[in-house]
């Protein structure tokens, strides 16, 4: 049995640490990386944009200016990447950059591989000292991040139009960078931090995770209303009932 004092207890996260080079991997609690993250996007529910964290306005300027997806071919790795660090920059204050890799996967082969019908992206993270084969040990935490492809396109040109395939291509992009930030950030140590974890139930999609969703949709929706493919959808009632067909709990409050 473990004595209270060896367990650990995480941090909170000050203000000024929630910064690239600041933050450290792997070491807070869900609840602490939930209130940095919503303190971050709301510090005033309406405030003017001179206002805005350096990264978010440097950001949204690219976004006037470049933000935009190639419609003749939908499936590049070339715009998905491009807005990767633009909602890295608006909504994470950069602090995916260096943990992630983009994959652009045959939404079959997504399916077949996690066992999952109906699966539009994943997150994969490989922690260091966790991985079954000493051989590939990262050193640091890594996300692979797959965003599915439709199986057959010729089908879903007809269907789908190619503003449609891009907005989905976002949502599930950006749904996916959320994960990231939980896996990057939360503390899975064996002081008690990933037991946890173990014991709070329900998939991917916790209470931290959601109640972040739910923020970075309030914001587009008080704040970034003039740009149409920034009204971004989570997916999160149906991410949830995902969970509970698979046999998770409900996330305990
Ligand atoms: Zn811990
Ligand atoms: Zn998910």
């Amino acid at each position: 049995m473990t004595s209270a004092k060896n367990f650990h207890d995480p941090p909170s996260i000050p203000r000024g640490d929630f910064e690239l080079g600041r933050l450290k991997s792997l070491s807070y609690s869900r609840e602490a990386i939930t209130t940095a993250m919503i303190a971050h996007l709301h510090p005033g529910r309406y405030y003017p944009e001179d206002k805005l964290p350096p990264r978010e306005k440097q950001a949204l300027e690219r976004f006037k200016y470049q933000g935009s997806w190639k419609l003749g071919n939908v499936d590049n790795i070339e715009d998905l990447t491009e807005f990767f660090d633009l909602f890295n920059d608006m909504y994470f204050n950069g602090l995916l950059t260096g943990y992630c890799k983009l994959v652009l996967i045959r939404a079959g082969t997504l399916q077949k591989r996690f066992l999952e019908s109906g699966l539009i992206g994943r997150c994969e993270p490989s922690f260091p000292k966790e991985g079954r084969d000493p051989r590939f040990q990262p050193e640091k935490v890594m996300c692979t991040l797959s965003i599915a492809i439709e199986d057959d396109r010729r089908v879903l040109r007809q269907e789908k139009g190619s503003w449609k395939r891009i907005q989905d291509r976002l949502d599930t992009l950006v749904h996916e960078m959320l994960h990231a930030m939980f896996d990057i950030y939360t503390c899975r140590c064996e002081k008690g931090c990933r037991q946890k974890l173990e014991g709070e139930g329900g998939g991917g999609h916790h209470v931290a995770w959601l109640a972040v969703a739910k923020a970075i949709e309030r914001k587009d929706a008080d704040g970034h209303r003039q740009f149409p493919c920034l009204g971004l959808d989570f997916a999160r009632l149906t991410s949830l009932v995902g969970d509970l067909q698979l046999g998770y709990n409900l996330p305990r409050l």
